[in-house]
């Protein structure tokens, strides 16, 4: 209700400033430069309904010129930057390699500028003024632009529509415009208010400081800065352009956010230009996220701030919940925590296998490097064409075995379907594959066990079958969701050694989901500890289990057997105390804190964020340092 109310007065507030701004040279106005000596300061009146400032002008006449101004700057800017940045985002994208580094890395230089510093330095080239400021604001949003449009065509550009516009030998320019553009316009329009709106506060904060519109040109920052030293005598003459401002800016932000409700529900703000704009000037917003990411940095999966969202009869819960991690080739990552706390929902969500209907990606991007060295966020690739991803690029190992095996089919032709699903292959070569998978899974007599039914093999076997079958595609990715937890001690250490000599020899990243930190001690290179859906610990394997800086994780670490307790008499094992708590009804403050021996009052109330304890080790507790 709240949120219509808003949005309706932000539309109808919208409405009004673009039409005053409009007409305001037609309109029964006060000339708005007009001085009027003897009514220096004025309150409202019948002629000045808002008052008169501190040259004795008309307050009301101005603020509808100086949203010509203001409105002006930023849509010119705002189109500009669209146009430059749209274009070369496209072409970037589209023919990637050298046009890529073309168009991009100037981009990024831009982007590595403090902006104010930017700001600063056209203005002294160019001299103040409405043309100037138009241009550095295309200067400085262009690479928004462009690398938001960069993103989205990576993503439609593989579509099957796009291929079939090639195959009928339309020119690249007429597919660009005409099949690419349409489908990436959503995003782009959404980030078109993002800069109306920065460019309004650009055009304010520079006019202020004297580097924007000149004088006597009215404008909401000159109107500020004119009212500035006459604050206490005259209070008004500051509020007026204040308040226009704020709600300028507010009711643009909010049509904003339904629009990227309408087109797009699963990116959220990508990139905020409005708080970087903002860094330098000391007004900026406090928890800015990170931008779209930067150059690829060899992460082979890197999942960043992804939230998933289950709907239950009982409400909608965050099963994850900001969830960042990454994993590079050839790296293990172990994943833990106690049930309930997300693991295998994040692995699904990379996987896109959330339960259908109720399961969806809220927030957040999924950056894949796939072999070819294209990335693309695996979050927003729709799900026909993730058949590209899943069996191929990665591939998953489930609990249960069975689940993932065909019980009416024979171990051989489950293995076969996977290894001809990604080529051409013989019938004997086929076969040959197949019982050479079983070989490379440590399968005695795999000539016979090709022949036979899941039902009619161990778990251990089992469990072995799913990971050939997972093998086949030659992924670059496993993820394998507590491949042992369903196993006898003896079979997990053998499955448990499998995996690990796999992922070595075959250089492919892990994800290894336990909820036993014991097991993750010889497999894992790092080790991310989740807990209600949060990342609450990570670090390198070493650190984590000899320098636990999170209680939670030193509860998971007392509750492990140590070797040296097995071998003597049974020692009652530590463990947390106090269960995991409903998706529904989290705690506030630090989610562990009702369970944790060192809580204060202050974990109570206060959210602790990610803090890093080391260059590699990040912890989310705020008294890590007293603990
Ligand atoms: P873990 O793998 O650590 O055991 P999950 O990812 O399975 O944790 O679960 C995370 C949260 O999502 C839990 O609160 C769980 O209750 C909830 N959840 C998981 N699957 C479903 C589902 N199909 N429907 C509703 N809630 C679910
Ligand atoms: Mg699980």
């Amino acid at each position: 209700m709240i949120k219509h109310t808003t949005l309706i007065f932000a539309a109808l507030f919208l409405t009004t400033i673009v039409l005053l701004a409009v007409a305001a040279p037609m309109l029964p106005l006060v000339d708005p430069v007009k001085m009027d000596i003897l009514g220096r300061m004025a309150g409202p009146s019948l002629a000045h309904p808002l008052g008169q400032d501190e040259y004795g002008r008309d307050v009301l006449s101005r603020i509808a010129f100086g949203a010509r101004a203001s409105l002006g700057v930023a849509l010119t800017g705002a189109i500009l930057a669209a146009l430059v940045g749209v274009t070369l985002g496209l072409v970037g994208a589209y023919f990637q390699g050298w046009a890529e580094q073309a168009t991009m890395r100037p981009l990024d230089v831009i982007l590595s500028f403090p902006p104010m510093l930017l700001a600063l330095l056209a203005v002294t080239l160019m001299g103040p003024g409405v043309q100037t400021l138009s241009v550095i604001l295309a200067l400085l949003f262009a690479p928004t632009y462009a690398r938001v449009t960069f993103g989205e065509v990576l993503t439609v550009r593989n579509q099957e529509y796009i291929e079939a516009a090639k195959a009928l030998g339309h020119r690249p320019t007429r597919i660009l415009a005409r099949t690419i553009l349409p489908n990436v316009a959503g995003p782009i329009l959404v980030q078109f208010s993002l800069v109306v709106a920065a460019g309004i506060v650009l055009e304010s904060g520079l006019s202020f400081l004297g580097l924007g519109v000149v004088p006597p040109t009215p404008s909401w920052g000159l109107m500020v800065r004119g009212a500035r030293p006459f604050m206490e005598a005259n209070p008004l003459g500051l509020i007026w352009p204040c308040v226009a401002l704020v709600l300028t800016v507010f009711s643009i932000n909010r049509i904003c956010d339904a629009m990227r409700d309408l087109f797009d529900p699963k990116a959220s703000a990508a990139v905020l230009p409005v708080s970087r704009l903002l860094a330098g000037t000391g007004i900026g917003r406090s928890r800015a996220r990170p931008a779209a990411p930067a150059a690829f940095d060899g992460t082979l999966l890197d999942i960043r701030h992804l939230s998933t969202e289950i709907s239950t009869p009982r409400g909608t819960i965050r099963a994850i919940d900001g969830v960042s991690l990454q994993v590079k080739p050839g790296e293990a990552v172990a994943l833990v925590g106690e049930s309930g706390s997300g693991k295998s929902m994040t692995g699904l969500s990379v996987m896109q296998l959330l339960p259908r209907k109720v399961g969806r990606i809220a927030d957040g991007e999924v950056w894949y490097a796939s072999r070819d060295g294209q990335r693309t966020d695996l979050a927003h690739v729709p799900a026909n064409l993730f058949r590209r991803f899943r069996g191929r690029e990665m591939a998953m190992v489930f609990q249960e075995p069975m689940a993932s095996l065909n019980p009416v089919y024979t171990v051989g032709f489950q293995l076969i379907e996977a290894l001809t699903a990604h080529g051409q292959m013989t019938k004997r070569d086929a076969w040959d594959g197949a019982r050479r998978m079983l070989e490379r899974v440590g399968i005695p007599d795999p000539e016979r066990r090709l022949n036979e039914y899941p039902h009619q093999l161990s778990g251990g076997m089992r469990q072995r079958v799913a990971i050939a079958i997972a093998l086949c595609g030659d992924p670059s990715l496993i993820i394998a969701d507590e491949p042992t937890t369903a196993l006898d001690v003896t079979i997990q250490a053998q499955i448990l050694d499998l995996l690990e000599e796999i992922q070595a020899a075959a250089g492919i990243g892990l994800v290894f989901i336990t909820h036993n930190l014991g097991v993750v001690a010889e497999i894992a290179d790092r080790v991310v500890v989740m807990y209600c859906g949060q990342v609450i610990e990570e670090g390198p394997v070493d650190d984590i289990f000899h320098n636990p800086r999170h209680p939670y994780t030193r509860g998971l670490l007392a509750s492990v057997p140590r070797p040296e307790d097995m071998a003597g008499q049974h020692k009652r094992l530590s463990s947390i105390p106090g269960t995991v708590p409903s998706p529904l009804a989290l705690p506030p403050g630090c989610r562990f804190a009702p369970r944790c021996d060192h809580a204060t009052s202050a974990c109570v109330v206060a959210v602790p964020e990610l803090e890093a304890v080391s260059a590699n080790q990040n912890t989310r507790c705020i008294r890590w340092k007293e603990i």
